[in-house]
């Protein structure tokens, strides 16, 4: 029986979110979190796009020294020979692109105006995923997007040109948040029973159904004997209403009622990463956790009415569908209430060593396996130390907002790495 996938799409769909953003740091700390969970793939970026280069290279070094190690990094283009070309160009060492151009008649006829036929865009797809090939890619996903406006008989051929050209997979795009978990179930198993390829589901939510029809799409591509892989991203940040929660979908696989034991994730995540990778992606998106959002949110596990409180106090199993810590919550939470040192991009060596120094505190008395992917700090000298604090400065005027610790010592850890990340140079 088919498996279900992760490929979380924050560092591409989520970005391109209409006023919000993310520092080239700050992606990499959602790769460097998605690793942890466990997540398969992370669609990291954009490799035809410029000033994303030196990020695209550096998180692929990361891969290549083990720190995001298994996760998958997958840039998205469009499904043109000479987006390929470029890519490879500018990232020579991307292994894993997925491809994406319009295949409803709407888009097609909306977006090229008469200029090309559905013939075309077949021509142009296959053109593409054969320059991917020739360029030895390792793995080639191609996107239908607005695959749910599209005829299914178009959407077969699409597919399977892709298929018998190389493509590992393909993914059906909701676009717009179009179909339902029932129509979404039948479109998405007849594709797998007649292209016989693993099919990627990508939801939207503007009609409220992103989680739902995500695992609707899966079960319809595993009935129909294929994997399944579902895109999300964290918090559900993305274009318009968004795309499908992290959280929330791994919960729904995990979880529901006609999933649990039969739908299962090929690849095992680790819930309790939960808390951490919700609350960082909110601060440094600047968009709040929604109070009922589920697992994260603050409203998640909290009970006031009479019978309710009663209820969990005796069993906290006839109120709650699952544990607050499976989640990764439980811990205090300190906030500064008093005097605060933030890291600013015109920081000095004392406030960035007393923040250290805290840091340093905290983590002191953990073991190896608390610390995890955290170091203990110390400087070899008083020019390294300054040079970290120019690296850390640089970051914030990338961040325009205090760094996370988190990010402080990824930048003590990899200093090599942090200084590409942080270099955007236009003028070329
Ligand atoms: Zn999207």
């Amino acid at each position: 029986m088919g498996k279900i996938y992760i490929v979380d799409v924050t560092n591409r769909d989520g970005v391109q979110t209409a006023k919000l953003g993310l520092s080239k740091l700050e992606k990499t700390m959602i790769n460097i979190y998605l690793n942890e969970m466990g997540v398969f793939q992370s669609e990291f970026g954009f490799p035809t796009t410029k000033h994303e280069s030196n990020y695209l290279q550096a998180n692929l070094e990361l891969t290549e020294t083990g720190v995001l190690q298994p996760i998958r990094l997958g840039g998205w283009i469009r499904a043109t020979a000479e987006d390929v070309e470029t890519s490879f160009k500018l990232v020579p060492k991307i292994k894993h692109l997925n491809l994406s151009v319009s295949t409803s008649d709407q888009m097609i006829q909306g977006k090229f105006q008469g200029r090309k036929t559905k013939d075309d865009i077949v021509q142009m797809m296959v053109d593409a995923v054969d320059a991917a090939r020739s360029h030895r890619a390792e793995s080639i996903g191609v996107n239908a997007e607005d695959a749910s406006r599209t005829d299914l008989d178009f959407l077969i051929k699409f597919a399977s040109a892709a298929k018998s050209h190389g493509a590992d997979r393909f993914r059906y795009c909701d676009t717009l948040g179009y179909d339902d978990p029932f129509t979404i179930y039948e479109t998405v198993k007849a594709l797998a029973k007649n292209v016989a390829m693993p099919i990627e589901i990508h939801c939207h939510g503007d009609l409220g159904m992103a989680v739902a029809t995500s695992i609707a799409g899966a079960k319809g591509s595993i009935d129909g004997g294929q994997d399944a892989y579902i895109n999300t991203t964290v918090n559900g940040i993305g274009e318009r209403a968004g795309n499908a929660d992290l959280v929330a979908t791994v919960l729904a696989i995990t979880k529901s009622k006609g999933f649990t034991k039969k739908y299962q994730l090929g690849k095992p995540i680790d819930l309790s990463k939960s808390w951490k990778i919700a609350n960082f992606a909110s601060y440094a998106f600047g968009v709040p956790i929604p109070i009922n959002q589920p697992g994260v949110g603050a409203n998640a596990f909290a009970h006031a009415s009479g019978i309710h409180a009663d209820g969990v106090l005796k069993d906290p199993q006839n109120y709650e569908l699952y544990d607050y810590a499976e989640l990764g919550r439980g811990e205090a939470v300190t906030v500064e209430t008093g005097r605060e040192i933030c890291s600013g991009e015109y920081g000095g060596i004392s406030g960035f060593r007393h923040l250290m120094k805290k840091i340093e505190e905290k983590i002191g008395g953990r073991t190896e396996e608390e610390l995890g992917d955290m170091v203990e700090i110390s400087f070899a000298n008083a020019e390294e130390a300054e040079k970290i604090l120019e690296l850390v400065r640089y970051a914030n005027v990338c961040a325009q907002k205090p760094l996370v610790e988190d990010e402080l010592l990824f930048i003590a850890k990899y200093p090599d790495i942090a200084r590409k990340l942080l270099t955007l140079t236009p003028l070329t």
